[in-house]
């Protein structure tokens, strides 16, 4: 693994994060609970909260960016189903904001212009469809053909039934996307009984470290991040800086701190997510993660030196 150097501005960004500047740097603008598909293990379709207004979120966008976000994802439930979602990618990029859009890639990937997309993978054919619906994995495939020019990255939140998949989701979609990331699964209450132990975790991310290791798949996951999975879980809330994210809630409540304090209390000690995990290598300036950061938050873009 060689790491790309870091300009000595993104370094003095992070250890300003590290040292003192509690503000955010990535804001999750979760912009409706609605969904297309209605996936058994997925808390947010089954919260009823309407949407906002469009002015409304605008106003959001402006308000994240006032308090240090230069990252913006754009989550839901499905977050394309939204009809002025162009409206709110344009403006978060006016503000500077690079832009990164979750969906389940059933919706033309072409239909708006994002700076990346996240295709939420759950495995290869049936293994895919049996947590969402059938048909469900035909559709995102000829999605991602479809649209071989947008950049987008495999997002694939690992459990027990994709977990002995994750050597084909690699091989299948290493050419279909710009790059594959696997997650693990935290254990919602609805979820726990399908989420990987701690020491599961563990074993499987040292799969994906062999994997990273003999294969030339579009991996990006940080070797520093896999390595600490399923280790020091005692320790999780005392090192996650779950406060560099600021997560707006479908009804415009603004909290910096991670998606699982939106739904229920935090198990830090059963929690391996993959965001975070990079975040808190990135903290203790581990190259790697720091990489990882630069390429799904576009940190090695230039106009970010004109930021705040
Ligand atoms: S596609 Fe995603 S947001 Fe929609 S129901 Fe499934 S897991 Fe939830
Ligand atoms: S549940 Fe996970 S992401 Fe949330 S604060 Fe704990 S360790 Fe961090």
């Amino acid at each position: 693994m060689k790491p790309g150097l870091f300009k000595p501005y993104y370094l003095y960004r992070f250890l300003r994060w590290k040292f003192g500047n509690r503000g955010p740097i990535t804001a999750v603008a979760k912009v409706t609970n609605r969904c297309n598909l209605e996936c058994d293990h997925c808390p947010w379709w089954k919260r009823d909260i309407p949407d906002l207004d469009t002015e409304e979120w605008l106003r959001l966008l402006e308000e994240a960016r006032k308090r240090g976000a230069i990252h913006l994802i754009f989550e839901g439930g499905e977050p394309t189903l939204r009809e002025d979602l162009d409206i709110l990618i344009d403006h978060a990029k006016e503000l500077g904001m690079l832009v990164m859009v979750i969906t389940n890639g059933t919706i033309d990937l072409g239909k708006y212009d994002p700076d990346s997309y996240w295709v939420s993978v759950e495995g290869v054919g049936e293994t895919h469809d049996k947590n969402r619906e059938e048909g469900v994995f035909d559709k995102m495939v000829s999605n991602l053909k479809a649209n071989r020019d947008v950049n987008k990255t495999a997002c694939v939140t690992l459990h027990r039934y994709n977990a002995p998949q994750i050597e084909e989701i690699a091989a299948f979609f290493s050419p279909l996307t710009d790059g594959i990331w696997f997650n693990f699964m935290y254990p919602y209450e609805g979820a726990k009984d399908i989420a990987l132990s701690p020491s599961q975790q563990r074993d499987v991310a040292e799969r994906i470290i062999d994997l990273k290791d003999k294969e030339r798949y579009k991996i990006i996951n940080s070797y520093s991040y896999l390595e600490s999975v399923g280790r020091n879980m005692d320790k999780k809330r005392e090192t996650c800086p779950s406060f560099l994210t600021l997560l707006i809630d479908v009804d415009s409540t603004m909290k910096q701190g991670c998606t699982v304090e939106q739904i229920e209390d935090c198990k830090c000690d059963l929690c391996n997510a993959g965001c975070y995990g990079e975040l808190t290598q990135a903290m203790k300036l581990k190259l790697d993660a720091l990489n990882f950061l630069k390429k799904t938050m576009g940190l090695e873009s230039d106009k970010l030196l004109w930021l705040k």
